[in-house]
């Protein structure tokens, strides 16, 4: 028995709709190069063979545009686009997708000189032309310059929840309500209260549900298990997708993942023992894409947890992001991050920048300076890390 269902208004992408009574679908992401045709469709084609309703890509460039108008020959499953800095790529992209994400955080970075409204009108129109839906895809790790500082340090969900409302109402104005919100961050249980405050407020609009940069499985299937599973028991949540560090070829792991929480909801079982938070840090991933700058991230992601193993504090975090559109502002809320370039990795302790290293040798360079982090945890007595 499938759990009740939310009244959200239903939103057609392609020739399928979402919300409004449909089955909560699941969704995925390409993280091959989209420039790279053949390996872009074969992973578009094994995600939506696996299951996948919606497959989204990373488009950065006109050369990125000129792969996916290829890519659009080549597959009829439904796509997705993800747009970053250049939202002016959205009238190039729209004739070839079903549906394009915008991030409310990315707006700024391109004109600065001109207003989000201005651009939200610009995007919305584009989707309007082209028959697109639009995604709001609200990030903890980019929050929109105008909703910073508005809130206190106790009070990280408002920024975002205030930038979904107000990106919303601004759509509702327009007369475009083709649209749907996500609100993602890395904290399972900071996922559960903000799209339960969404939801109270606006009831009417369909909620895609993830945990932003999840991780390594089985931890980044265990964290987002604990975020999706209470929400989608409320009735909360049409689009999901289990967001996961893992290699170009065990990326159908995310399809099935997702297909587990819904199977095991609709057989009424709720959150098992194996579902409790793991131990050791909290290491926090991205699922890389296309705009992954080494493939050695993923393994460097895989090493970075064997390197911890024998740290069993929770509280303390380690984010590994895979490219430095997202990654210097993603590691910022982390105790010690990395986030990966061409040939060096660049590590940091929260937002201070601790210099750029070889693959090869910034494990020797984070040990050092978690034993350091360690060290000075137990004189403060703030914390009682346990090492094995
Ligand atoms: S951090 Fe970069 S590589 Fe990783 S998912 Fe985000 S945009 Fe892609």
């Amino acid at each position: 028995m499938s759990p009740p269902k939310n009244a959200t208004r239903a939103v057609r992408i392609g020739s399928r709709s979402i919300g409004g009574g449909h089955p909560v679908a699941v969704q995925s992401m390409t993280a091959t190069k989209t420039q790279d045709i053949d390996a872009t469709v074969a992973q578009i084609q094994a995600l939506a063979e696996a299951g996948a309703a919606l497959v989204r890509i990373a488009v950065d460039s006109r050369r990125d545009v000129q792969a996916l108008r290829q890519i659009r020959h080549q597959t009829s499953a439904p796509l997705s686009v993800d747009l970053q800095e250049n939202y002016r790529l959205a009238e190039h992209i729209a004739p070839h997708v079903e549906k394009i994400r915008y991030n409310p955080g990315h707006l700024h970075h391109h004109e600065p000189q001109k207003s989000w409204q201005s651009k939200v009108r610009y995007l919305m129109e584009v989707a309007r032309d082209h028959d697109c839906a639009l995604r709001i895809g609200v990030n903890c790790g980019s929050i929109a310059p105008e909703q910073r500082g508005r809130f206190g340090p106790d009070d990280a969900s408002s920024p975002m929840l205030h930038s979904a409302w107000e990106h919303c109402e601004f759509l509702d104005d327009l007369g475009f309500t083709r649209y749907c919100v996500s609100l993602k961050d890395s904290d399972p249980e900071r996922v559960v209260t903000m799209n339960r405050r969404f939801s109270a407020r606006r009831p009417d609009i369909p909620l895609h549900l993830g945990v932003t940069e999840a991780g390594l499985p089985p931890e980044g299937i265990v964290k987002t298990r604990r975020a999706l599973m209470p929400l989608l028991a409320e009735g909360i949540g049409d689009t999901i997708r289990v967001s996961l560090t893992v290699p170009n070829d065990r990326k159908v792991w995310e399809v099935q993942a997702g297909q587990e929480i819904l199977a095991d909801l609709a057989a009424g079982r709720l959150l098992a023992e194996t579902d409790s938070q793991p131990g050791g840090l909290n290491i926090i991933c991205c699922p890389s894409c296309s705009r992954v700058e080494n493939e050695a991230f993923v393994e460097l992601a895989q090493q970075v947890r064997e390197l911890t193993r024998d740290v069993q504090d929770p509280s303390l975090t380690i984010a590994v992001m895979g490219c430095r559109v997202n990654g210097p502002g993603e590691t910022d809320d982390a105790d010690l991050g990395l986030w990966c370039g061409p040939r060096q990795v660049h590590l940091k302790r929260g937002s201070h920048n601790l210099g750029s290293f070889a693959y090869d040798q910034v494990l020797v360079r984070l040990r050092e300076e978690l034993d350091r982090l360690l060290a000075s945890r137990q004189r403060q007595g703030s914390s009682s890390p346990g090492v094995e």
